[in-house]
């Protein structure tokens, strides 16, 4: 147990004398070999020196994560980039200088200075330029690309207030930094320029569609479209692994509006007449519909934004309500709803019903 200590930081990037100091004192963390979890506009980040392979390990121990499930390395600078990858390939260079800084994550062949106990033993690297004042700064001070997964324990949704990650991880890290509530709400989109073709490895807020319009032909790993069985290989071995697990079995039920609310309905009450906590997973517009259960609005379908940043602290509210089961609507496929449904999809394991 070590004593994790929490410091607030302002969100707006004007940091006053006490947010320097802070931010100061976490890079000071971060380069003494320590951890540090900061806000950036995806999701709370845990932060240690991405070159230093101990470093490294305290991150896997601490979420509990597999460690070949490789780190993103967050730099503040296109300058802190070239040490670290052997090619930089004119795909990831029109993508940096498009999206960056911001919520997109490039892979690249890497290069000798990243430790394989970062990469999780592959030879290339994921890098990130966070748009975060508080995390840009941080890396900055730091002097030292950061690696950094979300700042949660593995396996738990995703951390996108200060409040989650104490949760996880309250003893097992030195330090929080606590920017508020972040803005996105789901992790980076991640894209593998290391091929001729451009391959999208996890969906994000730099969507398929803005990808396509910049780079033209753009692939989608089979992982992203639905289950990857036990003996498959990913290339990304992180996407084995089953990630954002509420604790109840959730359900995702598919179908016209009216269809799915009257069955959503059904489920709660069978399930409630068994004795079950139940919850509800609807939106702004959907939400008179549902009059038993734990039933909560995800956001509004008029503004796609407003679900991204609900979706996990929802997930972990069913967790902390004791649900057992939970039954969702869904979400188109395009643009951001790519993303949510890609964690919906996976929080529920795939289980849809069709109605
Ligand atoms: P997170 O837990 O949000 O930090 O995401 C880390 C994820 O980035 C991993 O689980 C992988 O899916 C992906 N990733 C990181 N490094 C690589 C890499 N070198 N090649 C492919 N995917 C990577
Ligand atoms: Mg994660």
């Amino acid at each position: 147990m070590v004593k994790t200590e929490i410091w607030k930081i302002s969100d707006s990037g004007h940091f006053t004398q006490e947010d320097r100091k802070h931010l100061r004192g976490a890079a000071d963390i971060i380069r003494g070999g320590g951890l540090v979890a900061f806000p950036t506009e995806t999701v709370y980040g845990l932060g240690a020196n991405a070159l230093d392979e101990r470093a490294a390990a305290k991150i896997y121990e601490a979420k509990g994560r597999p460690s070949d499930n490789p780190l993103i390395a967050h730099i503040s600078s296109l300058e802190e980039l070239e040490p670290l990858i052997a090619r930089f390939p004119e795909a990831g260079r029109r993508l940096a200088e498009t999206f960056w800084p911001g919520p997109v994550t490039l892979i690249f062949e890497k290069s000798g200075r990243v430790p394989y106990g970062t990469t999780g033993g592959l030879k290339t690297v994921a890098v990130r330029m966070p748009s975060d004042p508080a995390a840009a700064e941080l890396i900055r001070l730091s002097g030292v690309p950061v690696a950094a997964p979300s700042a949660n324990l593995s396996g738990r949704p995703s951390p996108t207030r200060a409040e989650h990650v104490r949760q996880d991880l309250d003893g097992r890290i030195d330090l929080i930094l606590d920017g508020g509530p972040v803005g996105i709400g789901l992790e980076s989109t991640i894209v593998d320029v290391t091929e001729e073709i451009p391959v999208l490895l996890r969906p994000g807020a730099i969507t398929m569609e803005m990808l396509r319009e910049l780079l033209g032909e753009v692939r989608i790993d089979p992982a992203i479209l639905g289950p990857v069985g036990a003996d498959a290989r990913p290339r990304a071995p992180g996407m084995k692994y089953r990630h954002y697990a509420p604790r109840a079995e959730m359900t995702l039920v598919e179908g016209g509006s009216a269809a799915v609310a009257s069955r959503i309905r059904e489920l709660v009450d069978e399930r409630q007449k068994q004795g079950y906590t139940v919850g509800v997973i609807c939106t702004d517009e959907t939400k008179e519909s549902y009059p038993r259960g734990l039933v909560r609005s995800i956001g509004a379908r008029s503004d796609e934004r407003s679900v991204a940043r609900n979706l996990y602290a929802l997930l972990r509210e069913f967790d902390d309500l004791g649900a057992d089961y939970i039954y969702s609507e869904k979400f188109s496929d395009e643009r951001l709803g790519q993303a949510i449904m890609n964690r919906l999809n996976k929080a529920a394991g795939y289980r849809v019903l069709k109605v």
